[in-house]
């Protein structure tokens, strides 16, 4: 069984949206000090390295991390190949001819060309969805989307793609680490901490070669 762990590790030298806070390891309790045992406290934002939105990332009275469903964060799973495209658009998702019954799409973008997860600058100008590429997945019947930045959307139209995914229901995974694995199908596991509330979590995902 082939397992690809798109997870980046989580450390302090990992990147974090522009202006969002940095991941701490902190250890507060030292073996090497005579304590009894080692201790790390962590804080870092609930949008950090691979994790998902919920829908009250966007939406008023949206529901917390812990509510998104098992159902949806587990199952078979397309990684698509966008690579080249600047923006992923309704007219690029037209393109693929992606099979009909499909529920969870995974873009493989230039952000992976350029291993942007692994470089600690912020960098705006990755590959994200336009308005109408939510539009196109929600009319589709897609329930998860994923991408391999820290965000879905393009950075120039962030509020839009965001909130017509997660008002229709769509969970939404970013971060994920995608420069070694092939497009193909795969079995998607998903796992976000059940963050009460809150308006996104980490999540440890892996895909498995099917
Ligand atoms: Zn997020």
């Amino acid at each position: 069984m082939k397992i690809y762990d798109i997870t980046p590790p989580i450390s302090p030298h990992l990147v974090v949206w522009e202006g969002d806070a940095p991941v701490a390891l902190t250890r507060v309790s030292h073996l090497a000090q005579g304590d009894m045992f080692n201790l790390t406290v962590m804080s870092m934002s609930a949008h950090t390295g691979a994790h998902v939105d919920a829908p009250g990332h966007f939406l008023a009275d949206g529901a917390g991390a812990e509510s998104l469903d098992l159902h949806i964060l587990v199952g078979p799973a397309l990684v698509v190949d966008v690579r080249g495209q600047a923006q992923i658009t309704a007219a690029v998702l037209e393109s693929l001819h992606l099979p009909r019954d499909l529920r969870r799409l995974i873009f493989l973008t230039d952000n992976s060309r350029r291993r942007l997860l692994a470089d600690r600058d912020f960098h705006g100008d990755y590959v994200g969805l336009s308005a109408d590429a939510a539009l196109w997945l929600v009319e589709h019947g897609l329930r998860l989307v994923g991408i391999d930045y820290l965000s879905i959307a393009a950075y120039d139209q962030l509020r839009n793609p965001h909130h017509i995914l997660l008002q229709a229901g769509v969970i939404i995974v970013e971060g994920l680490l995608l420069h070694d694995v092939p497009p193909a199908a795969y079995e998607l596991y998903c796992l976000p901490l059940p963050l009460v509330g809150s308006d996104g979590a980490p999540a440890r995902v892996i895909l498995i070669a099917t």
